[in-house]
């Protein structure tokens, strides 16, 4: 590993809290494999500091960096030019310090595209996205324009109508979420994060796969399996969590950061170690 000096450049990851984030153990294990004279570290920033952080870092000469909450209202807000992914999803997770500009990015959306693709999901399917958050939004993008139907189903009704307009999809009651036929269903709330709660019972899993469900994507990562995963695959539905998303929405940031395709299959074994879970 090369050892930091003057030329070394410096990207990471700002939240409040920010100690739980794989992103370090992702990006740096990337960096040493590519033999990048970088370094990608976490940093806890509470909100009102976070102008001033990025002014700092921006001034100091970081790359830039990934935001998560709750920071990611205020990054979208500084970006003075965005990706069309973030416009789209009104939504920045990665911000880059450009010569003149800061730039917005949302690397979420590739993150789910590839997810669905490493899944084994083709195109045009009709699929179910529970939640119309900043992850349901990016699901939803990632699916608009592949062909796919899409349906929103969220708690706050208005949310998933508003979601459903902006991607030519259809809303439906969250309440009815368990009654719809669909080949793929992104479970994109956040439940399931710290406990063992499903955001569909098994019954209606078991229901939705009785109609043709053929695969499951979970956005939420857990130490181990999400209980929603172990159910689907009990009910015969191929399914993965959001591990996947993390490795290639860490992957596209790397691209964005450093220019480089990212060492994924590396990143992914990283994200599998720091998260407790046995290599490939
Ligand atoms: P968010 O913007 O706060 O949205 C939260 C969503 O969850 C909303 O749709 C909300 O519905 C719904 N929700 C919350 N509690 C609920 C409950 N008890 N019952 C039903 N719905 C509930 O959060 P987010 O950024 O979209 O994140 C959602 C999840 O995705 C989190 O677990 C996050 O860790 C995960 N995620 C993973 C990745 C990855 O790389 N794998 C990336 C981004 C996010 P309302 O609109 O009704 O409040």
């Amino acid at each position: 590993m090369l050892l930091p000096d003057s030329a070394t450049r410096l990207a990471g990851v700002v939240g409040h809290p920010v100690a739980h984030s794989l992103s370090p153990a992702i990006q740096n294990a990337a960096l040493r494999h590519d033999g990048r004279n970088a370094v990608y570290l976490a940093f806890d920033v509470p909100p009102d500091a976070f102008g001033t952080f990025l002014d700092g870092m921006r001034a100091g000469g970081a790359r830039g960096f990934n935001i998560t909450l709750p920071h990611k209202a205020a990054a979208f807000a500084v970006a003075g030019k965005r990706s069309d992914d973030a416009e789209a999803t009104q939504a920045v997770n990665v911000l880059l310090f450009e010569d003149d500009r800061i730039e917005g990015h949302n690397t979420d959306v590739a993150g789910v595209r590839s997810a669905l693709a490493e899944l084994g999901v083709p195109e045009g399917v009709r699929a179910l996205v529970l939640g119309a958050g900043g992850a349901g939004r990016a699901a939803a993008r990632a699916l608009h324009g592949s062909g796919a139907e899409i349906l929103i189903a969220n708690r706050t009704a208005s949310r998933a109508d508003g979601l459903a307009a902006a991607v030519s999809g259809k809303a439906i009651a969250w309440a009815d979420a368990g009654g719809v036929a669909a080949d793929l269903v992104i479970h994109a709330t956040s439940m399931g994060v710290t406990a063992d709660e499903l955001p569909l019972s098994e019954r209606q899993l078991q229901s939705v796969a009785d109609r043709g469900c053929r695969w499951l994507l979970d956005l939420v990562y857990a130490p181990g399996e999400t209980a929603l995963v172990r159910c689907a695959r009990e009910a015969g539905v191929t399914a993965a969590d959001g591990l996947s998303m993390l490795v290639h929405q860490g992957a596209e940031a790397y691209r964005l950061f450093w220019g480089a395709q990212a060492p994924a299959a590396i990143m992914r074994q990283a994200a599998l170690g720091a998260s407790g879970r046995p290599s490939d």
